[in-house]
């Protein structure tokens, strides 16, 4: 039978624990999460018909903190997925030193196929399911795959609503007129980019000479695919859930966005104001992009691309998982023996829980950052916690995943530790 997603998710705890000294305590906390929450959604649909969704809020692990993570809206959600979320959003807040613990939520549906009103309300339908599971000081929910600023602004309102209080930091990734914060729809890209640029850096690459494919064209991937071309990278292909397209010398990414945000269309075009040309491309599948020969790859759709199958094919140099999960364990043996080093999601990907970070402390001090303040204060967190995972590597000779985990699992402990372990009972 295949391994599921958490059993997959827990090889890589177990492969760090060759390299590091952790007490029984902490990998028992660790091995499930705390708690899981089933919910039915009643929606009442724009035909008047009366139609019960499924969704989940898992929170994994609590002991650095509340627990924090998105909620996606997917036709793929499973509580076997949700839990495997909430479990990366422990270690990722623990990566990057946030005072968090990991959770995440998520409803079963395709969001395309329901109209504004529908969503509205199926938004506001969830909160009224979990908002006794959730709060600023419990568990903070945040944007994922298929959801926005506008969803998280129903939902903090939903929730302000039953509580009879304004409580904007009871959820991050709000629109800026109700308490969110700037920076933060571009963080997940952002960090991603600092993570890229510092490891650009240590090799003594040069971006103009650096081809890239990018998998995935939502939030974070089109805007990284974009960062990456203002910075001189060669970004060679994109692809969105349909299709890729691909262009040897480069593609022009701030025309590729502007025509697939006015039409909803992936094409490779050229545009001066709005006249857009399309240029000289080939089209691919994602799985070609895949296996394209560029330095970087940087899958940022969803989990399980890289896998047993296709992972022997794979030709790029470095892999940066802007995705969660996009590599599985098997995946990661072949890759390793073949020399691709990988990238870690919870280390790649961090500048968005990390901005929210950032929006819950505004939102509690009720006193909002400039730009500058947001950008130089992620730049400075996702730099400080990437060299000492490239460190962790170096020292121990160990693949970037397994520091990133030996990283996070000393911060557990120590977290772990503070509230009392056997020993300090034993021995008292
Ligand atoms: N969904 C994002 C992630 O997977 C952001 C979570 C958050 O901001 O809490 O990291």
């Amino acid at each position: 039978m295949a391994e599921t997603l958490f059993e997959n998710a827990s090889k890589r705890l177990q492969e760090a624990l060759k390299y590091t000294k952790i007490s029984d305590d902490t990998l028992v906390r660790l091995s499930q999460p705390k708690s899981t929450l089933k919910v039915s959604i009643p929606v009442r649909m724009d035909s008047g018909d009366l139609k019960i969704f499924t969704g989940y809020r898992v929170r994994y692990d609590d002991t650095r903190g509340p627990t924090k993570g998105g909620i996606r809206y997917h036709l793929s959600v499973a509580e076997d997925e949700v839990v495997s979320l909430a479990f990366w959003m422990t270690f990722k807040c623990a990566v990057l030193n946030l005072p968090f613990g990991g959770g995440k939520g998520g409803i079963t549906v395709d969001p395309k196929s329901l109209s504004r009103f529908e969503l509205e309300r199926l938004s506001r339908g969830y909160i009224d399911a979990i908002a006794d599971f959730i709060g600023p000081d419990v568990d903070i929910p945040a944007p994922d795959i298929y959801t926005n600023q506008m969803i998280m602004g129903w939902m903090m309102d939903q929730y302000s609503i039953i509580k009879r209080q304004i409580t904007p930091a009871v959820i991050t990734g709000k629109p800026l007129s109700m308490g969110g914060s700037v920076g933060r729809e571009s963080a997940t890209a952002m960090g991603a980019f600092h993570v890229i640029q510092t490891m650009m850096q240590k090799q003594g690459r040069e971006p103009a000479s650096t081809t890239v494919a990018v998998q995935g064209f939502g939030n974070a991937g089109s805007i990284l695919a974009e960062l990456l071309f203002n910075a001189e990278y060669k970004v060679v292909a994109v692809s969105d859930s349909k299709g890729a397209i691909y262009n040897e010398g480069g593609l022009d990414i701030p025309s590729v966005k502007y025509y697939k945000e006015s039409t909803k269309e992936l094409k490779a075009v050229y545009c001066v104001g709005t006249v857009c040309n399309i240029v000289d491309h080939e089209t691919l599948t994602n799985e070609e992009l895949l296996e394209l020969n560029v330095d970087i790859l940087a899958p940022s759709a969803i989990e399980n691309q890289i896998t047993g199958v296709n992972a022997d094919k794979i030709k790029a140099g470095i892999i940066f998982e802007v995705a969660n999960g996009p590599t599985t364990p098997e995946a990661d043996d072949i890759l390793e023996d073949r020399g691709i080093a990988v990238l870690p999601d919870i280390l790649v990907n961090a500048g968005g829980v990390t901005v929210s970070y950032f929006e819950w402390v505004q939102n509690r001090k009720g006193y909002y950052w400039t730009l500058e303040k947001v950008s130089s204060s992620l730049k400075n967190y996702m730099v400080t916690e990437a060299e000492k995972v490239f460190s962790i590597a170096e020292e121990n000779k160990i693949p970037y995943r397994t520091a990133a985990y030996v990283h996070a699992l000393s911060r557990l402990e120590d977290a772990v530790s503070a509230k009392g372990t056997k020993d300090y009972y034993i021995n008292r």
